[in-house]
C-alpha cells in the first residue's frame, strides 16, 4: 500500500479514483472526493469471440458426411484412394462418411480441393447480434421517459 495522494496519510491508499481528470490512489476518506474508476462488470461483457486465427471463424458444414461420400463416389474413388490423396487413414475417411467424426479444417480443405466440394462455412454471428441488443444503453429520451414514469408512480401513492 502507498500513501494517500490526497491527504498523504501513510500506507492508506487503497482506492483508485478520478479527481479532476487525474487518476489518484487515495484513502477511504478521500475517495469520497473523486469518481471511482469503474471496472467493467461481467454483465456488460459481451460473449463475442475474438478470433486470433481467421480459421476459427469457420466451421465444417453439418452435412459433411454425405457431401464427402457423394463426391467421392461421383469421382469413382475408393475410400483408400481418397485417403491417400488427402494423407489420411482409410478409417478416418470412413468415419467422416459415417458422420462419426468431423474433419479438421486442414483435412477439410484438402477434401474440398480433391473432391471439388464445399465443406467449410463461416460461423454465423446471430448470437452475438442478440446480445448487443440486450445490452444497448438507454438513449437520453428513454432515460427521461423512465424518470418521468417513476415520478408519476410516486405521485400516485
Ligand atoms: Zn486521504
Amino acid at each position: 500500500m502507498t500513501d494517500c495522494d490526497m491527504c498523504g496519510k501513510k500506507e492508506s491508499a487503497q482506492f483508485d479514483v478520478k479527481i479532476e481528470g487525474t487518476i489518484m490512489k487515495v484513502c477511504s476518506t478521500c475517495k469520497e472526493f473523486g469518481t471511482p474508476i469503474q471496472k467493467p462488470t461481467s454483465m456488460f461483457r459481451t460473449k463475442k469471440r475474438v478470433f486470433q486465427n481467421p480459421d476459427e471463424e469457420k466451421e465444417i458444414v453439418q452435412e459433411y458426411s454425405s457431401l464427402i461420400k457423394r463426391a467421392r463416389e461421383k469421382q469413382k474413388l475408393s475410400i483408400a484412394q481418397l485417403a491417400s490423396a488427402v494423407q489420411e487413414k482409410e478409417s478416418v475417411i470412413s468415419s467422416f462418411e459415417s458422420g462419426s467424426r468431423s474433419p479438421t479444417l486442414k483435412t477439410a480443405k484438402k477434401l474440398e480441393r480433391k473432391l471439388g466440394i464445399k465443406l467449410i462455412q463461416k460461423i454465423t454471428s446471430e448470437g452475438v447480434e442478440i446480445e448487443k441488443k440486450e445490452f444497448k444503453p438507454l438513449t437520453m429520451e428513454e432515460k427521461i421517459l423512465a424518470a418521468l414514469k417513476k415520478k408519476q408512480e410516486g405521485n400516485d401513492k
